[in-house]
């Protein structure tokens, strides 16, 4: 796998004097999958809007590849190929699914080259991978606004996966599912993983483990522990965190 690893190195964030993230350093490496937990008011968010520069670290680094990200403002930082899907998603109701993929590739190639039957061909046919990519190639004419909760969180990955991003960042994916849309969404987002890098943050340990992949415990603004599901899970630190002191 090609592709740009991301580094985030000794980045602070201080709020009002208030410490979000406190020298936070970690590595995801092209094709990666990587689940962060941690409690409440860890500054995973916080972490997350570093990265796609809708906060600026008060110290530290966030480099993707040799691209300084801290230089950088939000909209730079998606070009480069940065995806962010948050909690809710915002698929279009009143149109299909085929369509609202549609729509999430002309925002990225613009009008112009819709023109073309040569690229509307392309186009379908990278809508129908992608279709095929979420599991929704049977509901591709059905309105969005008949899918399931689960189903449009996929949909949503999808409209990001059109964007051909390099990195994408997901936000509690699982929450409100049905066990069963949780497991397709681990499967989802493993698959996906590998051609891009996948950063999942996820309360839900059951469904991280599921993920199978390296696990980044945060608390208090930085890394609590790292390692497989059973090592993390294990760590006397992490059990402190999350069963009280
Ligand atoms: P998590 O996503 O792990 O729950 P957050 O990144 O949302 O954690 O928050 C980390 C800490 O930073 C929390 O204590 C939160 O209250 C604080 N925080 C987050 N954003 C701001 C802000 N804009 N101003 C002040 N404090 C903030």
């Amino acid at each position: 796998m090609s592709g740009r690893a991301l580094y985030v190195d000794g980045v602070s964030v201080v709020f009002d004097g208030f410490r979000a993230l406190n020298n936070l350093s970690f590595i995801i490496e092209p094709g990666e999958l990587r689940a962060v937990i941690g409690p409440n008011g860890a500054g995973k968010t916080t972490m997350m809007d570093v990265i796609t520069g809708k906060t600026k670290p008060t110290a530290g680094i966030v480099k993707f590849g040799d691209t300084d990200l801290t230089r950088l403002d939000e909209p730079r930082i998606a070009m480069l190929g940065i995806g962010r899907k948050f909690q809710k998603p915002t698929v279009f109701d009143a149109l299909t699914v085929f369509e609202n993929l549609e729509l999430a590739l002309k925002a990225v190639r613009g009008p112009i080259a819709c023109w073309k039957w040569r690229l509307a061909a392309e186009q379908r046919d990278r809508i129908e991978a992608v279709l095929r990519e979420i599991g929704l190639s049977e509901r591709g004419q059905d309105l969005a606004g008949l899918l399931s909760h689960g189903q449009r969180q996929w949909l949503e990955i999808g409209m990001l996966l059109m964007q051909e991003p390099e990195l994408l960042l997901v936000d509690e994916p699982v929450a409100g599912m049905t066990d069963q849309e949780t497991e397709h969404t681990a499967a989802l987002l493993a698959r996906i993983a590998g051609q891009r890098s996948v950063v999942v943050v996820e309360h839900d340990l059951e469904f991280v483990r599921a993920l199978g992949c390296k696990v980044t415990v945060m608390c208090e603004g930085t890394v609590l522990s790292e390692g497989s599901i059973d090592h993390v899970q294990n760590d006397p630190r992490v059990i402190e965190v999350y069963l009280g002191r």
